[in-house]
Formats: structure tokens, C-alpha cells, sequence
């Protein structure tokens, strides 16, 4: 269990204040309660900056408690760990999202941010505004899902086809543009019956319309020597892509 307080000194009325953070919210909680600190002094919940501003006679209490003195940086690295991990599950819940994008939904996720990536449980709500409701159903259907992902670090996700093509991080090797990704069009089945990807396409966004007259030399400027400038960055793609997707073939 890791608690922590950091070394700010923030004027609060007539109190001097710092910040407490956890690895989990269930730490920050149970410490919060044994030094007497109200749930209401609980900040950014359900974020990867969940904390508590706590005065210097509670931070004194916590330490006494076990909590870890830690600077700036510290808290830095802290958040950005926790960020790390909900992006992860971000991308892992990518497919399902993107059905409810398309049905047109709107639904959000709650997850209690974890540093270990083996103790993370998401809440899915519905609605908007004051009309958010607990979805049962959502949240069961992502737990089992994170369950699987959790016995496998190393599972596929399936493509999200239906926001295909999709950003991705490398950069045009001709012009610098970012870079959209097809992917699906040639598939073959692994070892354990995975249907993965054979080929992939990528796009550049700064393509002109087909129509166009920029088009032909946009063409010529950018595929005058696609084995030199765009098959070594194609096969990386394809690596990546075939680690971490699978798609589905009807
Ligand atoms: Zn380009």
C-alpha cells in the first residue's frame, strides 16, 4: 500500500496545504478516513489526477500513517503512470466504443486508475448530463473483456473497422503529414485460429481529392519510389498491426 504527500506549500485561509496521492483510490480513501479527512476534500475523481488537499497537521498523520514524502517530479511520474494505463484499457475498449459511437449512444467510462495494470476495474454510465445511469450490462460485458486482456498482456484487440482508416502515429516519409491506416483487406489465420493481417495500407492526409488537378503530381511527388520510401515503413506497420489486432472475417 503507497500512499504519498508531495512538498507543495499552498496558502488555504489560514491552513498550508499539500497533496495526497495513491497508487489506487481505495489507498487514498482508507488513508484519507484514518487521518480524519472528509470525502468532500477529494479531488479530480475517476482521473489520473485523483488527490486530496490536506493540511500539514494531516500530512503529518499520514506520514506517521506510512505515507511517502515525494517532490514534484515524483507526482509527475505518478499521474503519468496512471495515464499510461488508462489510455492501455482506452485502447482496449477502442471496438466497443466505436459500436456505440455508431449506435449513436452516448456512453462513458468510469475506471478506477490503477499503477499495477493487474487491479483496474471500469464503470461504464450512460446519458448525458444529469440523465447518466449505471449500465449494468456495459460495465459487466468490459470487465470480462479487461478479465481475458488481464490473463494475456500480449492479446489482440479487434480493428476497429468501423472508424477505419485510423490515425496513427508515424508520419508520412515524403511530406511529414500524419498517417491513416486500412487495414483487414488480406488476412490469414494464426496458430490459434486469429484471423490477422497479411497487408496494410497506409494513407497520407495530405492527399489531394481524386478529382483534383494537384493530384497527379501529389501521386508522382509521392510514390516516385515506394520501395525505397514507403515498403520499410509499410512492414513495420504491418508488424505492429499484426500484434495487435485481429479482425473479425464473416
Ligand atoms: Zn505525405
Amino acid at each position: 500500500m503507497t500512499v504519498y504527500v508531495d512538498d507543495m506549500q499552498a496558502k488555504y485561509r489560514r491552513m498550508v496545504m499539500c497533496h495526497m496521492l495513491a497508487d489506487t483510490d481505495e489507498e487514498l480513501h482508507a488513508m484519507a478516513s484514518a487521518i480524519d479527512v472528509a470525502r468532500k476534500w477529494h479531488q479530480k475523481p475517476g482521473t489520473p489526477h485523483s488527490h486530496y488537499d490536506i493540511c500539514m497537521s494531516k500530512k503529518a498523520k499520514a506520514i506517521k500513517l506510512g505515507a511517502k514524502q515525494i517532490g514534484r517530479k515524483e507526482v509527475a511520474e505518478l499521474v503519468n503512470k496512471k495515464r499510461l494505463v488508462s489510455l492501455a484499457i482506452f485502447q482496449l475498449f477502442q471496438c466497443e466504443m466505436s459500436r456505440v459511437i455508431e449506435r449513436n449512444e452516448s456512453y462513458f467510462f468510469g475506471i478506477d486508475y490503477a499503477t499495477r495494470p493487474d487491479i483496474t476495474t471500469v464503470s461504464v454510465f450512460k446519458g448525458v448530463g444529469p440523465d447518466i445511469t449505471f449500465d449494468q450490462i456495459q460495465t459487466d460485458k468490459v470487465n470480462s473483456a479487461l478479465a481475458v486482456a488481464k490473463k494475456s498482456p500480449q492479446a489482440r484487440i479487434q480493428f476497429p473497422e468501423h472508424l477505419a482508416p485510423i490515425p496513427i502515429a508515424a508520419e508520412c516519409p515524403i511530406c511529414g503529414k500524419p498517417l491513416l491506416l486500412n487495414a483487414g483487406e488480406g488476412c490469414e489465420q494464426d496458430a490459434n485460429g486469429e484471423w490477422i493481417a497479411t497487408e496494410i495500407e497506409l494513407l497520407c492526409t495530405s492527399e489531394p481529392e481524386f478529382n483534383s488537378p494537384d493530384w497527379d503530381d501529389w501521386y508522382r511527388w509521392h510514390y516516385s519510389m515506394p520501395y525505397v520510401d514507403w515498403l520499410p515503413l509499410e512492414q513495420r506497420v504491418l508488424r505492429a498491426v499484426r500484434k495487435k489486432y485481429f479482425f473479425r472475417v464473416d
